[in-house]
């Protein structure tokens, strides 16, 4: 079925914007007039995003700022959620789209959670034709690439 992205992206970040103003974060969607319809299970992508978007807040400090976009590369859709926030260690990196792995487990607990949002956001991916990378820097922040597989339909 056809569903937008921008739409589900869109919805997101209205939702998660009150937490970021809690903690004097700026969160910031770069709107573009493209629609992107792609085919998947709007609920499924939905809590992909939202999961990555509730990380960026959880994981980002006071006055943070935190940026998404989506565009067309290639073959795919890409959303991406950029964070300057607190950074994932390199040796960690690889784990974090384990069942249950957090980095740093003191502090993790005390931030909530289960551990479980990016294994989960990585099965829907990877069943929607898709997968995600990320990129990070300690003390930088971290970056999320959500690739989703596009077919560009010609206008009618
Ligand atoms: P849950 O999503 O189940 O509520 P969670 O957020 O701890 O719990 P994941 O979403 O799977 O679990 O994330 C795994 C771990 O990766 C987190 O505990 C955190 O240590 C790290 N992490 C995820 N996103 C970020 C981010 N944007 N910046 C820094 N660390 C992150
Ligand atoms: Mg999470």
């Amino acid at each position: 079925q056809d569903i937008s992205l921008s739409h589900i992206v869109e919805g997101s970040v209205d939702k998660y914007q009150i937490h970021a103003k809690k903690k004097n974060q700026i969160m910031v969607y770069e709107r573009t007039s493209d629609d992107y319809k792609i085919t998947g299970d709007a609920g499924r992508i939905e809590q992909v995003i939202k999961n990555i978007i509730s990380n960026a807040v959880k994981y980002s400090y006071e006055e943070a700022t935190i940026q998404i976009e989506v565009m067309e590369r290639g073959r795919f859709i890409v959303v991406t959620i950029q964070d300057t926030g607190m950074g994932i260690p390199e040796e960690d990196l690889s784990r974090i789209f384990d069942r249950f792995y957090r980095v740093d487990k003191a502090r993790s607990r005390a931030m909530g959670g289960t551990g479980l949002g990016l294994a989960i956001a990585k099965e829907i991916m990877e069943c929607h034709g898709g997968h995600i990378k990320v990129n990070s820097e300690i003390g930088v922040g971290t970056c999320f690439h959500l690739y989703f597989p596009y077919e560009k339909r010609e206008a009618q």
